[in-house]
């Protein structure tokens, strides 16, 4: 009954991504004017902006001018239900539910808009460095040391600015993401989210050159990478943390 509310939740919210995502690189306010169909205008109902049902009860199009809507707009709403449920079965109704829920909404707004645009926003990043920081002062106040998630935030940007600085291969975008992700998740978990983002884009930037769909000299996004390891660290870090140091002791 919790997943199906969840992933409904989700969805919902995933829907409202799909806004921001569309309007924050056009300088559009993300509340107003209401969702209109981006061909005709027409201003959408309510019945047909229900996440996922109303993409396949219109079969893709508008009820008006009946030009394509892309498929994307059902897939974001999945996927941010995916991972609400995902991170709910892993740590059910507790602060880090809600805590990687609001980075997790975060990293699927930057990433997407990353991979349409290749630009980061401060007013996409800057939010969750503050929202970052408000959850570091609940733990403070739930009697945690707050110092692990400064080092993580410390250590991702350092990491990414000295790369920034020295190769011009990351922008100082990434750089921002790395410090919000690091604030959220404290050092041992930014360490693994920064490996696995430079597994992963080194793997899918290596085939994209190796079968020609890009060429050594463009620029490929770096954000989606970062927003795909962040969220892989969300759900399994804790276990690569203690895998491997049963590894070392072993
Ligand atoms: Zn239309």
């Amino acid at each position: 009954m919790d997943v199906i509310f969840i992933l409904i939740i989700g969805s919902i919210i995933g829907s409202f991504l799909n806004v921001c995502i569309c309007r924050i690189p056009r300088n559009e306010s993300i509340a107003y004017p209401p969702s209109h169909c981006t061909n005709c205008g027409m201003r959408i109902k309510w019945y047909d902006l229900l996440p996922v049902v109303s993409f396949i009860n219109l079969r893709g199009r508008c009820r008006n001018c009946e030009s394509k809507i892309s498929i994307r707009y059902p897939l974001i709403e999945i996927l941010t239900g995916a991972i609400f449920v995902s991170l709910y079965i892993k740590y059910g109704f507790t602060i880090d539910f809600f805590k990687y829920v609001l980075l997790s909404v975060f990293l699927i707004v930057i990433s997407f808009i990353d991979l349409d645009t290749t630009n980061v926003y401060l007013k996409t990043t800057l939010p969750g460095i503050v929202i970052g920081v408000v959850f570091v002062i609940i733990e403070y106040l739930n009697g945690n040391s707050p110092t692990q998630f400064i080092y993580g935030a410390i250590i991702l940007w350092g990491v990414l600015a000295i790369i920034a600085l020295t190769t011009h291969s990351m922008g100082w975008g990434d750089a921002e993401i790395c410090l919000m992700c690091g604030i959220f998740l404290g050092t041992k978990l930014s360490i693994v989210m920064l490996i696995l983002s430079f597994v992963l884009g080194g793997i899918v930037g290596g085939m994209l050159v190796l079968f020609k769909i890009k060429s050594r000299k463009d620029m490929i996004p770096f954000g989606p990478f970062i927003g795909v390891a962040a969220i892989i660290t969300m759900l399994f870090g804790s276990n690569i943390v203690n895998w491997y140091i049963s590894y070392l002791i072993l």
